[in-house]
């Protein structure tokens, strides 16, 4: 079974977010086990302090080492392997679909929250990856972690119930999913396109394909550009433009 721990001083934050939807169920089934642990549990005086003022001065609260290096080692102690330890850090590698496929992969993963300025850098040699997910700053590592842990569990199988619907999203073969239309047909004069109600399996997957292909080029240009086509799809493409040149003339 795959097993998450996320060390944070919020854990009742992280808890909550687990306990809806399709994670809920992958826990339930146990698929995987996410343990949000409480980094205060790890210190040892009166007010369970994780943070102190930075060296340096002018540089705000660090979070001390002591607690995490405590964590870690119980860890190692009680699972007998060497966690993945990831810090998520808007210094760290930008986080996308390919990083979180090969997460997903990994059995014992840990998660270090940061809080305040961030963590004293000597914690960072338990680290084995920095993950930033944008170029912007976050008051804490739990959106993140949450972020990064909810992506990487829909490639682990079982985890979403159907799972052809996973290689059909957005950026698994680098490319945007197709549009999604339900009941009713019709709804204030718009209409779904007829080819999904005409039943030929055959003729809407094709229609899907294109639309997957068009939603590509025009909302994301650059993955367009690098996406190495099949010949399927070159096939499609060339539809396309002689589709865009009939409406033209
Ligand atoms: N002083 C740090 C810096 O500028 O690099 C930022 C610290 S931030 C206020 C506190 C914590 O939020 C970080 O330790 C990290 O865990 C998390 N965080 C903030 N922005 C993030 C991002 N873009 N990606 C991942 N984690 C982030």
């Amino acid at each position: 079974m795959k097993k998450i721990d996320i060390v944070s001083i919020f854990p009742e934050f992280v808890e909550q977010y687990f306990s809806f939807g399709v994670i809920e169920k992958a826990l339930k089934k146990n698929v995987v086990e996410i343990k949000s642990v409480d980094l205060r549990n790890y210190t040892h005086d009166k007010h369970k302090v994780t943070d102190k003022p930075g060296y340096g001065g002018n540089s705000g609260m660090v979070m001390i080492p002591q607690p995490f290096y405590e964590y870690y080692d119980e860890y190692k102690k009680r699972e007998n392997k060497k966690p993945f330890v990831i810090m998520p850090s808007p210094q760290g590698i930008k986080f996308d679909n390919e990083v979180s496929k090969s997460l997903s992969k990994k059995d014992n993963l840990i998660f270090f929250c940061g809080r305040y300025e961030g963590i004293d850098k000597r914690v960072y040699d338990l680290v084995d990856l920095e993950v930033s997910v944008g170029d912007f700053v976050l008051t804490g590592g739990e959106l993140p972690t949450l972020l990064i842990v909810d992506s990487l569990l829909r490639f682990v199988p079982d985890v979403v119930g159907n799972k052809e619907s996973v290689k059909k999203d957005s950026f698994y073969n680098g490319l945007l999913d197709y549009d999604h239309y339900t009941r009713p047909a019709e709804f204030r004069n718009k209409e779904v396109p007829e080819v999904l109600l005409s039943g030929d399996h055959k003729k809407i997957k094709r229609f899907q394909e294109k639309q997957s292909l068009i939603n590509t080029a025009i909302k994301r240009p650059d993955l367009f550009l690098k996406k190495e086509f099949n010949e399927h799809e070159k096939k499609i493409i060339l539809e396309i433009i002689q589709e865009m040149q009939n409406n033209a003339e």
